[in-house]
């Protein structure tokens, strides 16, 4: 659950849908000079992709237009041996995706 609580963005007027502040692609909220990135955003609560979120938040406040593809989240659990995956689930593919895997020995 994203941990929103006390940041009053009802007071300023940002969108959030069950405590998860709504970003695009570029980070961005729907108040134009708001930006949010990491876990407060819901999407997928992963380390990896709260960097990006971030990276790409501060490229489009400096003008880059940068954006994000959640369709090739790299997604890495901190276990040992450590455990990485990247790409949408299986779940989420068109039928007519190719399925690639591949094992590290
Ligand atoms: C037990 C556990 C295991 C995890 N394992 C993995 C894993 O294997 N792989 C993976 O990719 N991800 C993992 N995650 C998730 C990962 O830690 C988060 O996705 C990542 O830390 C999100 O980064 P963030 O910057 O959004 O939030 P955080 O890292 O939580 O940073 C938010 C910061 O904001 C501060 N803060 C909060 N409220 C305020 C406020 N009002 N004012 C100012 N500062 C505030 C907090 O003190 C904190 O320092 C794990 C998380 C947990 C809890």
């Amino acid at each position: 659950m994203p941990n929103t609580e006390g940041l009053n963005l009802e007071g300023v007027g940002v969108e959030v849908r069950n405590g998860a502040i709504i970003v695009d692609d570029h980070s961005r909220t729907n108040v134009p000079s708001i930006y949010a990135a990491g876990d407060v955003t819901g999407k997928y609560m992963l380390a990896s992709v709260a960097k990006v979120q971030g990276i790409v938040a501060a490229e489009n406040v400096a003008g880059i237009n940068s954006r994000i593809d959640y369709n090739l989240v790299p997604m890495v659990v901190f276990s040992d041996p450590e455990v990485a995956s990247v790409g949408i689930a299986a779940s989420r593919m068109i039928p007519s995706t190719w399925l690639l895997r591949c094992r590290i020995p």
